[in-house]
């Protein structure tokens, strides 16, 4: 079976731009894996031979409620459908409420999330990354997405465990 790997979190954190440096067509549609809906947006990526699929969301604010709900609803799907969770969060924002509610949510799905820490280009990482080591998740990444840097790691470690 071919991974299936979600990406959520807040809105602008840079589920979209990790969506497009894991995909090897953009917003290449997968339409052909049977279970999966096509309201999220499915990416076909491949990691040295290993075939993954990856689903980009709309994000989550932790306001499951009202004009959010749809949005969440999406996400939640895509934590279902996924073997593994991304959790990504904004490296120069910082941790953030909003960020919180999210864990608490991942947490009581108990599906296993990875802490994505992005935008950590700029900075030293290990600063960007040592606000959310609170949220309490025990296995943490540092990437740049915009500039494709400490992806082809995450991926060599997230493919690995499978
Ligand atoms: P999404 O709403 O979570 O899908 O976030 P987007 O992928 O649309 O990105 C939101 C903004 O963050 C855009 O302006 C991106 O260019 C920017 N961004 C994404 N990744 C990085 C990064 O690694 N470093 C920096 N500095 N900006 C980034
Ligand atoms: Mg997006």
């Amino acid at each position: 079976m071919t991974p299936v790997i979600a990406l959520v979190g807040r809105p602008n954190v840079g589920k979209s731009t990790l969506f497009n440096q894991m995909t090897r067509s953009r917003d290449a549609l997968v339409a052909d894996f049977p279970g999966l809906t096509r309201d999220r947006k499915y990416g076909d990526g491949n990691y040295e031979g290993r075939r993954f699929i990856v689903i980009d969301t709309g994000g989550l604010t932790g306001d499951e409620a009202g004009l959010d709900a749809e949005m969440a609803r999406q996400s939640m799907q895509a934590v279902e459908e996924a073997d593994i969770v991304l959790f990504l969060v904004d490296g120069r924002a910082g941790l953030t409420a909003g960020d919180e509610m999210i864990a608490d949510h991942l947490r009581r799905t108990g599906k296993k999330a990875h802490l994505v820490v992005n935008k950590t280009d700029g900075q030293d990482p290990d600063v960007a990354a040592a606000d959310f080591y609170a949220l309490g998740f025990e296995s943490v990444y540092q990437i740049a997405a915009a500039h494709n840097r400490g992806i082809r790691s995450m991926l060599e470690l997230l493919l690995g465990e499978l």
